[in-house]
């Protein structure tokens, strides 16, 4: 059993002996070249006699070192590559106590997201090309940027000053101290922090505009390049509903004087919670009313309540090591579902499908996400030893972060939602300005609830994988069930057993709980002519399958379940399905009997199993078959919605109406291209005639079926636009189009500037997901794999050629994947490596079985 943090015992290289209290880093970025000088002066604590100083740096140059104002000789320096360590020898024992080490160093600007980086970008209104500085240093990227004790653990004040021109505007974790004029620019210094860890520093600077407000004392502003602030609109009032409501949850108020929402058009594609400064990558965070969709809108709330979740969880109470990862990112996640839900509930956050942030992730239900990952082969307890920085990396994954959110839904409606929260505030009162392990928040939670819940949790976040309980009916209103593992393309995996927080219902009446902690349990008086459903309202993090009997009865109380018990049962059906637990026509015959409903979670859910097959039976004979079957079963609900918005409509139907368009344009539906066509004539005159929220579907649409002169006038539309949320768009449709021609003419762009770095190397996975041209675009990688990876950040390396693989279901590729691996991909790339050969081999599998199993399927369906 873990055991709660201890500074000590905490995993790490640096020896724990001498611990930095307060850094004060001077640095002055030279733009011209792309490189900086630093200067830095380190108060350190000497908890025992030593010989050497030994601290991280990576790819700095270290000029000078001095430990109490004694200059070190050049001899006594050392930085090992392998390791990121830098190495002080000492001339002499360096005694117990207070002491100052002094460095000058030397460093570049990065063109990826790492360490200190530039973006070039084109400036808003305006044709210039302009430059802008940012950084990102989760996990262990802080060390590119100064010298450091580089480990979660070592919590220390930090006070940055920076040299930037006259007319920029520099920002980081604290508000400016002073600002004065020097030669060739400003010399700005920010206000020292409170103790953290190093990887929550942040510096942006640029020409910058923002915009700001006030929750009680504390300044919120936005910021963005020039000319965009005032799209931060939208994400200030959210910042200050969200700010209001955490200040309230965790019963700890937002500890820093300030807190900066930063906009950065590069560098990454998602957001990170500096602590006081957070950044965003520009469409996570600026909304356009007159030209964003509302998918935008909610995607932009979601990533502040998540990335806010951190002030408190991550930043002001940090995980002791990044074994423990989970527990920033399962919690922030979790949090900033909550709270969005709460201010949202039209979103139905919890249940739909979950919006690409990253192009290259799975989209789907978040925890149907998790779900799928974690029943295969290559998944792993949500915490697992982390032992070098490659490691740290691949450790933001599904798991971590939709596992840990869902396990810890399931565990908050089993306890409760007011003593989940006690123990919440418990737990921060108590760590506030320090590092935690998951024991800690055990038993934070245990004291809270007088249950032992680090004992429950263990078989969650300690063993790999989730059960699958079994329904089944016996004499006498019995009904026993029984937990096993559930696995996907997975026969050997090792029994294991959970406590299960179960959830159940008899229809219509009011649910119950019951702790299964063995690998049977009974319960008694349930009416053979009653249904029963487990896991209400789809809170818990585990499969059932009914017998038969129980299906039926379900099948037949449809309409009285609620949507969430829907969707519980249509992801249970098809994961049932996917694991050869239960034949396609177990899941269909569900869809089939669905009540007529436009509810956005529900028919999400549906187009996502569709568009799945549909992806797998490219280019087969079943194919055209499948497409008219899966096309009656969308239809009818789009015919409802119509293409026009209507004042009385249901707030997700804006959405719904958006994926359906896609969904039936993947699916060849003549109408809806012949539709699409029509449109995007009309916006080409006037871009106003397309509503906002269609405009991604019926670009896609176009982009799919494009001659060369659409795909020129769609490139054409995307070079132009300063939107990145338009470009976006754009791009995402030249991606789709299905002419092997294009798809090359596509490819072609990821080697070339158009698109910020960090998303144009995610063409090609586009490419090869949404072309159908998987071969084509694995081809164009293999020859251009240098010049791709030079794009890609420390956490992509070990992704990117693996992910590419996802799309083939043809198992000669499993074994190409793998001799391509061993010879050109580092090590640390193994486990993505292992995952791709998986989904390789599932989906070869399961497209043999779909297909032997379809006529029945589709007959049936015809049928009706
Ligand atoms: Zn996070």
């Amino acid at each position: 059993m873990e055991k709660p943090f201890n500074f000590n015992e905490t995993p790490g290289k640096l020896p724990k002996q001498v611990v930095p209290t307060e850094y004060s880093i001077r640095i002055v970025p030279n733009i011209d070249n792309f490189t900086f000088a630093g200067s830095e002066s380190v108060e350190l604590k000497v908890r025992s006699p030593v010989h050497q100083l030994v601290l991280n740096a990576l790819e700095l140059k270290i000029q000078a070192a001095s430990v109490d104002g004694k200059e070190l000789p050049a001899s006594a320096i050392s930085i090992a590559k392998e390791t990121e360590l830098l190495m002080l020898a000492l001339p002499s024992e360096l005694a117990a106590g207070d002491h100052t080490l002094a460095l000058r160093f030397t460093g570049k600007i990065n063109q990826q997201g790492q360490g200190l980086f530039y973006m070039h970008y084109q400036e808003q209104g305006s044709a210039a090309r302009k430059v802008m500085l940012g950084t990102q240093f989760e996990a262990t990227d802080a060390r590119r940027f100064f010298p450091c004790w580089d480990e979660p653990a070592f919590r220390a004040r930090f006070q940055l000053t920076a040299v930037v021109p006259k007319n920029w505007l520099a920002v980081s974790n604290m508000p400016t101290e002073s600002e004065q004029k020097i030669a060739g620019g400003k010399e700005v210094r920010f206000a020292p922090t409170p103790p953290m860890s190093s990887y929550l520093n942040v510096f942006v600077a640029g020409e910058l505009d923002l915009i700001e407000s006030r929750v009680g004392p504390m300044q919120i502003r936005v910021i963005a390049t020039k000319g965009k602030a005032e799209l931060g609109r939208y994400a200030l009032d959210a910042t200050a509903q969200i700010l209001k409501y955490y200040n309230d949850y965790f019963g700890v108020p937002y500890p820093l004087p300030k807190l900066d929402q930063i906009a950065i058009p590069g560098g990454f594609g998602g957001a990170m919670e500096n602590w006081g400064g957070i950044t965003y990558y520009e469409s996570a965070l600026l909304f356009d009313p007159k030209n964003s969709s509302a998918e935008t809108k909610q995607n932009i709330y979601e990533v502040i309540a998540h990335e806010m979740a951190h002030m408190w969880f991550g930043d002001l109470v940090t995980m002791a090591w990044w074994d423990n990862l989970w527990l920033n990112e399962g919690f922030a996640s979790w949090m900033g579902s909550k709270c969005t839900a709460q201010f949202n509930p039209q979103w139905e956050v919890w249940l739909a499908r979950e919006l690409p942030r990253d192009p290259t992730r799975r989209t789907g239900i978040a925890k149907e996400a998790a779900m799928e990952g974690d029943a295969r082969a290559t998944t792993h307890p949500i915490q697992q030893p982390v032992a070098t920085e490659a490691e740290a990396n691949s450790a933001f994954d599904d798991i971590t972060y939709k596992k840990g959110q869902s396990f810890l839904r399931m565990l908050e409606s089993f306890l409760g939602e007011d003593v989940f929260r006690n123990g919440v505030q418990g737990y921060i009162a108590t760590h506030k300005y320090s590092n935690t392990t998951t024991a800690d928040l055990w038993n934070a939670l245990s004291d809270a609830s007088k249950k032992t819940v680090g004992d429950t949790a263990a078989g969650w976040t300690g063993q790999p994988g989730f059960p699958i309980v079994k329904v089944k009916r016996e004499a006498d209103g019995k009904v026993r069930l029984t937990q096993e593992r559930f696995t996907v393309n997975f026969e050997d995996a090792s029994p294991l057993l959970w406590k299960i927080p179960l959830t159940y219902s008899l229809v219509g009446e009011a649910p119950a709980t019951l702790l299964m902690t063995d690998k049977t349990a009974a319960m008694e008086n349930i009416p053979a002519d009653h249904a029963l459903k487990l896991n209400v309202n789809g809170t818990g993090n585990y499969r059932v399958a009914y017998d038969e009997p129980s299906w039926n009865l379900l099948l037949k109380n449809l309409p009285k379940l609620s949507i969430e018990d829907r969707v519980n049962l249509l992801s249970d059906a098809w994961a049932l399905v996917q694991a050869g637990r239960a034949p396609g026509s177990l899941y269909f015959g569900l869809v089939e009997k669905l009540p007529a409903s436009t509810d956005l979670a529900e028919r999400e859910q549906i187009i996502h199993v569709l568009n799945f097959i549909n992806g797998l039976l490219a280019g087969s004979p079943a194919s055209e078959r499948f497409q008219q079957y899966a096309r009656s079963l969308l239809r009818p609900t789009f015919e409802t919605l119509g293409w026009e918005a209507k004042a009385d409509e249901p707030p997700g139907a804006a959405s719904l109406r958006a994926s359906l368009i896609s969904a039936l344009g993947d699916l060849n539906d003549r109408q809806i291209i012949a539709d699409c066509h029509e449109r995007f004539e009309k916006y080409l005159a006037d871009p106003a005639s397309l509503a906002p929220d269609l405009r991604a579907p019926v670009l896609a649409v176009m982009g799919r079926y494009a001659d060369e002169k659409t795909w020129n006038k769609l490139h054409e539309l995307g070079l132009k636009t300063t939107s990145i949320e338009e470009k976006q768009n754009y791009y995402n449709a030249l991606a789709s189009a299905t002419d092997p021609k294009l798809a090359k003419k596509t490819l072609a762009i990821a080697l070339t500037d158009e698109l910020p770095t960090s998303r144009a190397i995610f063409l090609v996975s586009r490419v090869a997901r949404d072309s159908g041209h998987p071969d084509t675009a694995w081809e164009f990688a293999k020859a251009n794999t240098k010049s791709l990876l030079a794009k890609v950040d420390a956490a992509g390396t070990n992704r990117y050629v693996p992910g590419l693989f996802t799309f083939f279901s043809d198992d000669l590729r499993a074994d190409e994947l793998k001799s391509y691996a061993k010879i050109n991909l580092p090590r640390a790339s193994a486990p993505e490596v292992a995952k791709a050969v998986d989904e390789i081999q599932f989906r070869a599998e399961f497209k043999k079985r779909l297909l032997s199993q379809l006529p029945d399927v589709i007959h049936s369906g015809a049928s009706k």
